[in-house]
């Protein structure tokens, strides 16, 4: 259904806003009602090159390139501010654009993803080189960490401006230039933060943001000459193509992919604060957040104990529309994932595996909801184990012992987060090192700080997201060598 005033949303270019090149619009529909509220441009290849070449000229012509480290900080500063004093607005557009609740978007932006600039903005002119003590004599070698130039942002629909800021800040910082793609299914609270900016005074080709859809948009930007670096959140085939593509003209890639995270508890867990934490770590974002601990692994004597006690908590969630303050989990974020998801639940129960919950039918009427839902009865090498689901789906599986526990833990393609839940730090420590995966948490889950690095091992992704190694990520090495000596030898003497 068309809402009563549809939103019509441009691509931001060099300072400006365009129209599509083809005329092509795509709707963007209010995950809480199915209405379609706002439409977004279909970029093709020739909004993409206007777009790359604004980056490029900012980054080689305009004062962006010469600006001083310092100064490059202030700047940041001054996004950060823009961002925290602009926190209702932004967050109430990515509410209705993909269903998030408030409180976990507005926030999250003035606090956490506020203080990235900040970081990021006292990063810029500390980044140092260095002096290498090298053998050969008469030389000075000495290393710089130079940008690449144009890099290209690619984001996922769950968590826009989050997944945003964790690569904006930090590419800005190393001094580059950059053209954001966000995701053809929630691309407005993107464009809404170019329209924010404007108030930072930023130079024109700085920020540029196409949209589109990943096969078309996504690929021609990877695809351009002039974009030197692609940062990449989203789902392994999206990140494998994206790859392929990058591959043709060898630029490097950071790829922050899906996961199948699990929840270790061991049979001495504070079951209270463990079951607190599995729910809280999956359901209040609707299980829409690439780390949620979708496996439950748990002692076989105590599986029917802890289900039931899973399922006695996770039964309370009120499950609504995002803009009702009393909503504790909103909507999937759009109709194809819904589709999707209501897929995976039933090819489970096709499977054989039994649903302790089904969040099917819970909330609105109008609307993409699915509560909380918890299965069992399954090993881990079922699909509904192995695959991710991104969706408010857990599965709980019994172990034997320790090393069992450990061993489908990792018995998975991904690599991006565990929990362990158990009152023996020693224990939990010499688990936590066992486990292949980027994150782990113990005793806790879903805590996350600019300054600690994120990312995936395995199939989740390679290269970080925070912290310095997310700077480094965002910059090139490049090794100076100076003779201090003036009589170098003859190579060929008479
Ligand atoms: P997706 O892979 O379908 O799309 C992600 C982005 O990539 C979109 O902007 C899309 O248009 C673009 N894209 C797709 N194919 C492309 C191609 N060939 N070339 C260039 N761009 C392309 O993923 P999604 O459905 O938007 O997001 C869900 C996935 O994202 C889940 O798997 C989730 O776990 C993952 N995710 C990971 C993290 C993380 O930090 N690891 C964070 C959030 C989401």
């Amino acid at each position: 259904m068309q809402g009563a005033n549809l939103k019509t949303y441009h691509y931001f270019a060099a300072g400006r806003w365009h129209e599509p090149a083809s005329g092509h619009w795509i709707d963007s529909e209010n995950p809480a009602t199915g209405e379609v509220w706002a439409r977004i441009p279909d970029c093709n290849e020739e909004d993409v090159h206007r777009a790359v070449k604004a980056a490029r000229c900012c980054y080689d012509e305009g004062t962006w390139g010469r600006m001083q480290a310092a100064e490059r900080g202030r700047l940041l500063t001054r996004i950060g501010d823009v961002i925290a004093k602009n926190a209702e607005r932004l967050g109430e557009v990515e509410t209705r654009d993909n269903g998030k609740l408030p409180k976990n978007i507005t926030p999250s932006l003035k606090s956490w993803q506020t203080e990235s600039f900040y970081y990021y903005a006292g990063m810029c002119d500390k980044f140092e080189g260095s002096l290498l003590p090298t053998e050969v004599p008469d030389m000075l070698n000495y290393l710089r960490w130079e940008p690449f130039g144009v890099c290209a942002l690619i984001t996922a629909w769950n968590s826009p401006l989050g997944v945003l800021i964790c690569k904006l800040a930090p590419a800005l910082a190393a001094g580059n230039a950059v053209v954001i793609k966000p995701s053809e299914h929630a691309s407005a609270s993107t464009l809404e933060l170019m329209a924010v900016l404007e108030e930072a005074d930023l130079p024109d080709g700085l920020l540029n943001v196409v949209t589109g859809f990943g096969k078309t948009t996504g690929e021609s930007l990877v695809d351009h000459p002039e974009v030197r670096m692609v940062s990449f959140t989203g789902g392994i085939p999206g990140g494998r193509a994206a790859a392929q593509a990058a591959a043709r003209q060898v630029k490097p890639v950071v790829m922050e992919l899906g996961g199948k995270s699990p929840q270790i508890v061991l049979e001495d867990a504070d079951m209270h604060l463990a079951i607190n934490g599995i729910v809280g770590g999956i359901f209040p974002a609707t299980g829409q957040s690439c780390i949620s601990g979708s496996r439950i692994l748990v002692q076989r004597n105590q599986l029917e104990t802890l289900s039931e006690r899973l399922v006695k908590v996770a039964t309370r969630a009120k499950v609504g529309d995002p803009q009702d303050p009393s909503t504790q989990v909103g909507p999937i974020a759009n109709r194809p994932h819904y589709e999707k998801v209501n897929r995976d639940i039933e090819n489970a129960l096709a499977d054989g595996a039994s649903l302790l919950l089904d969040g099917r039918g819970k909330g609105p009427d109008k609307g993409y909801y699915i509560g909380p839902t918890i299965f069992t009865g399954v090993t881990n090498e079922a699909t509904l184990a192995q695959e991710e689901i991104f969706g408010p789906v857990v599965v709980v599986i019994p172990y034997d012992d320790e090393d069992e526990a450990l061993r489908i833990a990792n018995d998975t393609i991904y690599g991006l987060a565990a929990g362990i839940w158990t009152r023996d730090v020693n224990k939990a420590i010499r688990m936590a090192d066992q486990i292949q995966a980027g994150t782990v948490y113990i005793n806790n889950y879903f805590n996350a700080a600019t300054q600690s690095p994120v990312g995936g091992f395995k199939q989740s992704g390679y290269g970080r997201e925070n912290g310095f190694e997310g700077m480094r990520c965002f910059m090139q090495a490049k090794s100076v060598w100076l003779a201090t000596n003036p009589d170098q030898p003859d190579p060929f003497p008479e």
